[in-house]
């Protein structure tokens, strides 16, 4: 049963024409499906209707070819096709009493168009600006009749948004688009009535939210994407210009570090402060994010009137369930987002997204995965799992075995359960990551068919002995010290005395007394960095080297880099870039350039290497001689998580997870049916158009 306190989240609201049945907004998300896979979209979407969300966007949607984003798989309302696509989703929102929304982007100078070939256009002729795009190329600069033809495309798409369905239409006047670019007092130097003042240029935002309103003819909510900060007093005049405009704001800030922040350096309800400030310019509903993934902050924010509705990227990725868990009154069963940004690195290398928490996200149509819903397995009621290791693979396993009734002992060597996550969420920044163990053992706990054993260290003749019928080995793996990585194939060289220590030794507390560490780091993630600040937090002097040009280089896809290297500076770590480790002396190390420099020379006491990682599977090769001797039978034996191929958390949980749905078979094969189902509906819309 519902807490009263929640009951403010369930109240209808109006929204122009329509009305939301409840305040959960799942804010437009880019999600790496977009034209390209509009089935794949479609389930995933709906998935989140059919878990509570009452309002459910698709991603940026381009108006016309000239926005187009390349590699990223965004949205796209160009002709009858882009409808037909469109209306999948759409339906399959409004299946479960949901709005569906359309966010319509015009995106100005930042795309490069590689696609379409045809220039992009923006208020000046200069480069894309994405950070990751750097083509020579450059948009068009748009004179008046450009407007003029810009404004149709934008009523035409809003049109075709309303044949596919759509009950609510954005004008996307942020994040460095087009519209953005107009509002910019730096970058706009129009001298006609679209530049200058700020009222001129808000005037074309005003113009697309009137077009809008007037192509819709009142079968849709027309919504506007607007950024405000704090730092910027003109954001909130321009915000005060358009104020009772549009039927409802989805606000933001004007720094997407802050707005799509990484845990490590953004918590939950971010964006007060100035959502509140802004708010109170309008009369109108407003929703804004924050990554919101507890019921008493969502409940919080609207009974204060800081906002209307509670906007979701990110909460609504790891739990498309979220809604319905606080209305059936278990908040406890939500799988709170831990901020890790894997979601967003995917569509920005441009696949389906995945989550860290979500194993299911994004394979809902591919494989018919429900988040909830796991098919029973068809088993006896005593044929017996034992998982080895409780790390996120294995405690992923388990807990989806145990859903799906089979009996599951997990074996865990330490006393801590939870493996990489438990340690790891104890180094700076990265207390969230221990969200990923919490659920897990939260789900385990409720379920009578799953038993943990801590302080456990099996052997191969140990787990034969309890005569399983599965046995899934996921002892993670292990920091390497030998330099073999993504640069070296021989490992450094090293003299008498030279003081090698391991990431993992210095996860577990290991470090030199004193003096001066130097990390060299290979793998361009996380750790590196985290690892150089667990070390200056312990009172060492520190410095990062690097193969790649930055530090955390793979942060660009997790919009981490920026507020990673600020933490580095803050922490005094010295950084160096583009070099590669060949030698490690007893108080020195000796570095090459990765270009054509000369070698660099550090004095340092210790080098800690971030190179590889071994998979711990010792144990797995054990049991299969063991087996192949006849000396016991395993039929479901295999490696899950890090033990199999070392990798992300995500990469883990989605290990463990799809071994524990393809073990002992589906019964009724429901996964299966469901998959040829969503394929057969997908059919059925494609003839319809
Ligand atoms: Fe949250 Fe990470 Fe999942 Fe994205 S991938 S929704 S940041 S847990």
């Amino acid at each position: 049963m519902r807490d009263p306190r929640y009951d403010i989240l369930f109240e209808p609201i109006r929204l122009g024409p329509v009305t939301s049945k409840n305040r959960f907004y799942q804010v437009p998300h880019c999600s790496g499906m977009g034209w390209k896979r509009p089935e794949t979209l479609a389930a995933m979407r709906g998935m989140k209707a059919e878990g509570g969300w009452g309002v459910v966007c698709t991603e940026y949607c381009s108006i016309h070819p000239t926005s187009d984003d390349g590699a990223y798989p965004y949205a796209r309302l160009w002709d009858g096709a882009d409808v037909r696509a469109h209306a999948l989703m759409a339906d399959a929102v409004h299946e479960h009493g949901s709005l569906a929304g359309v966010e319509l982007w015009i995106g100005g100078s930042f795309t490069a168009n590689l696609d379409t070939r045809v220039p992009s256009w923006g208020v000046i002729s200069r480069p894309p600006t994405f950070a990751g795009l750097t083509h020579p190329v450059q948009s068009r600069r748009i004179d008046k009749d450009d407007i003029k033809t810009i404004r149709q495309w934008h009523k035409d798409a809003a049109e075709r948004a309303i044949e596919a369905g759509f009950d609510i239409v954005y004008v996307y006047a942020t994040h460095g688009y087009l519209l953005s670019e107009f509002l910019d007092r730096h970058m706009n130097d129009r001298t006609d009535e679209y530049g200058g003042m700020i009222e001129d240029r808000v005037r074309i935002v005003r113009e697309l939210i009137e077009d809008t309103g007037n192509a819709v003819k009142g079968k849709a909510a027309v919504a506007c994407r607007f950024s405000v900060s704090l730092d910027d007093p003109e954001t909130y005049e321009a915000f005060g210009e358009l104020a009772d405009l549009p039927d409802v704001w989805d606000l933001t800030v004007d720094d997407y570090s802050v707005e799509m922040g990484a845990s490590r350096f953004v918590k939950e309800g971010a964006l007060e402060s100035p959502v509140a400030k802004a708010k109170a310019l309008t009369s109108k509903p407003v929703v804004a994010v924050g990554r919101f993934t507890t019921p008493d902050t969502m409940a919080r924010m609207i009974r204060s009137g800081v906002q209307d509705m509670i906007d979701a990227a990110r909460p609504s990725i790891a739990d498309p369930f979220l809604p319905k868990k606080i209305e059936e009154g278990r908040p406890e069963d939500i799988r709170e987002c831990i901020g890790c940004n894997i979601c967003y690195a995917h569509n920005s290398l441009g696949v389906p997204i995945r989550c860290t928490q979500n194993p299911t996200m994004g394979e809902e149509f591919r494989h018919g995965w429900h988040p909830e819903d796991v098919p029973a397995v068809i088993a006896t009621p005593t044929e017996l799992a034992l998982i080895v290791g409780s790390g996120p693979a294995g405690l992923e396993a388990a807990r989806a075995l145990g859903a799906r009734g089979m009996q599951v002992m997990i074996a865990e060597a330490s006393r801590d359960l939870g493996g990489r996550v438990t340690r790891e969420s104890r180094l700076p920044g990265l207390s969230e990551w221990a969200r990923v163990r919490d659920w897990r053992l939260g789900q385990i706990d409720k379920l009578a068919t799953v038993e943990p054993y801590p302080e456990s260290d099996m052997s191969a003749q140990d787990c034969l002995d309890i005569d399983p019928t599965h046995i899934l080995v996921a002892t993670g793996s292990r920091w390497t010290v030998d330099g073999l990585g993504r640069n070296r194939v021989t490992p450094f060289t090293r003299g008498a005395d030279a003081q090698v220590i391991s990431v993992d030794d210095v996860i577990d507390g290991l470090h030199p007394e004193a003096g001066h560490v130097t990390i060299f780091d290979d793998d361009h993630y996380y750790m590196g960095s985290v690892v150089a600040l667990e070390l200056a937090r312990r009172g060492l002097s520190v410095t990062l080297v690097t193969t790649a040009g930055r530090p955390f280089a793979w942060g660009a896809y997790t919009e981490e880099t920026h507020a990673n290297a600020i933490a580095l500076r803050e922490a005094s770590v010295s950084v160096v870039t583009n070099r590669l480790l060949e030698h490690v002396a007893s108080s020195s190390a000796r570095f090459s350039c990765m270009i054509a420099g000369e070698d660099l020379t550090i004095d340092c006491d210790a080098v800690v290497p971030l190179t590889r990682r071994e998979p711990q599977d010792a144990l797995y090769h054990d049991l299969a001689a063991l087996v192949a001797k006849g000396r016991g039978t395993a039929p479901g034996l295999a490696r899950v998580g890090d033990c199999d191929a070392p990798g992300t958390i995500a990469a883990a949980v989605y290990s463990g997870y799809r071994t524990a749905i393809e073990l002992g078979g589906e019964a009724g094969g429901s996964l299966r049916e469901r998959a040829v189902e969503r394929q057969e509906a997908a059919e059925r819309g494609r003839s319809r158009g």
